[in-house]
């Protein structure tokens, strides 16, 4: 990758210091149903030497419990709570801000949906304090009405993901969730509140997970866009992995490392 100038590049991560680890998922440690060569391994060696670390991903459609069922699948030690979707930092946010009961209208997953219910707000389809936007897959025009209606009455539109288009498998790609909060904020001329990775919160809810400050950490990660702006953002060391989405053109954050695998 000769446009990382200013990254140094690494033979093995071992060559820097570092006591925890902040890792993405897709693109780092699996793709679709196949873990990544040398993560596994890597992982298990990291829980052996007794290293914390704590994954994060802005796919908000599953729950951390459920994503540690998959990463455990794979052969890697994980609890739920070494798991965070940009869903709980964006909870984190809404549940600081408005008072318990508060009414939700969610765009998403049933699983995201019991998630915003547990955390206390009350899912309705009109007088919501706020709209939360994830992937849905069910997403139509009635659904951006009823989020536009509601902006329009005061609610406020928070996202979980910028990301408007994401690789799937077979080299194609699908319509991201940014796509489906830019169609709302575009017809209800709002700006969204956009929560997950490249905004920092998600970063710094991982340092507290892991007990370790930001310059101890390290970020692995295959965007730049989102995985090493939100470690740039948090002052978090950041290692670009070049196993997931390629780098195109001139990247406008240099990653600190660059590394071929784990
Ligand atoms: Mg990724």
């Amino acid at each position: 990758m000769n446009i990382m100038l200013t990254s140094q590049r690494l033979a093995s991560v071992e060559e820097i210091q570092f006591k925890a680890v902040l890792s993405d998922l897709d693109g780092v440690v699996y793709r679709g149903e196949d873990a990544i060569p040398g993560a596994v391994e890597r992982f298990n060696l990291w829980q052996k030497q007794g290293l914390r670390y704590c994954f994060i991903t802005n796919n908000a459609e599953k729950s951390p419990a459920e994503f540690a069922e998959k990463i455990r699948r794979l052969g890697i030690d994980c609890a739920p709570d070494q798991v965070l979707t940009s869903a709980e930092v964006a909870l984190d946010y809404a549940t600081k801000k408005y008072p318990v009961g508060s009414g939700a209208y969610v765009i998403g997953s049933a699983s995201l949906k019991a998630r915003v219910e547990a955390a206390g707000f009350e899912l309705v389809e009109s007088g919501a304090r706020v709209v939360i936007v994830a992937l849905d897959r069910k997403f139509d025009y009635t659904m951006m009405t009823t989020a536009v209606r509601n902006i329009l009455a005061g609610a406020e539109l928070i996202g979980t993901n910028p990301d408007v288009i994401r690789p799937i498998a077979g080299g194609s790609y699908e319509p991201g969730t940014g796509a489906i909060i830019a169609s709302i904020a575009t017809s209800a001329r709002v700006t969204p509140t956009i929560l997950g990775k490249p905004a920092p919160e998600i970063i710094r809810m991982a340092l507290e997970v892991v007990g370790a400050e930001a310059r101890d950490a390290i970020m692995l990660g295959d965007q730049i866009d989102t995985d090493i702006k939100a470690a740039r953002n948090a002052g978090v060391r950041s290692v670009l992995l070049e196993t997931g989405v390629p780098v195109k053109g001139t990247p406008s954050t240099m990653p600190d490392y660059v590394l071929a695998h784990l």
